[in-house]
């Protein structure tokens, strides 16, 4: 490993670090249009996701509560970070891109600059049983999208 590689995992883990110790997005959402539970039964993550969707079907907030490890914390705290103010098909765009690059590694994928801090999670393919924890929240996000309950947007 070159000395680049691991300055950039020292940054990546320190990333990590900082998110799951200051989630951004961290707790309930009163007015929230949005929700969906997440679990991940190998680690005992947990975590509960609201998302208010204004009527042009944009994030227009979103927060997450519950309790897991490093990785599924920050990855939920990275996560609402970049969907809120995204459109909700973008926001759907974004959790295949993530759970595919998880799982089956996409390196060459630099299509979305906005996804680039996400990379702090590309670690975790090294530890499959960890891919779990990163991807919960991206599953939380897309079930929430899923059972949609506000009007349909034109399109
Ligand atoms: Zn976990």
């Amino acid at each position: 490993m070159s000395d680049l590689q691991g300055d950039m995992q020292d940054l990546y883990r320190e990333l990590i670090l900082d998110h799951s110790r200051n989630p951004r997005h961290f707790g309930r959402l009163s007015d929230a249009t949005h929700t969906a539970d997440g679990i991940n039964p190998l680690c005992g993550d947990k975590l509960k996701l609201y998302l208010r969707v204004d009527g042009q079907g944009r994030i227009e907030s979103s927060s997450f509560e519950g309790s897991g490890c490093a990785i599924s914390v920050a990855s939920a705290s990275l996560m609402t970070d970049t969907v809120t103010g995204l459109p909700v098909d973008q926001a759907e765009a974004c959790f295949e891109k993530i759970t595919q690059r998880l799982q089956d590694g996409d390196p060459a994928d630099n299509s979305n600059p906005g996804l680039e801090k996400l990379r702090a999670l590309d670690g975790v393919r090294d530890f499959p049983a960890r891919i779990k924890c990163a991807t919960l929240a991206w599953q939380a996000l897309h079930s929430a999208l899923e059972n949609d309950t506000t009007p349909a947007t034109t399109e």
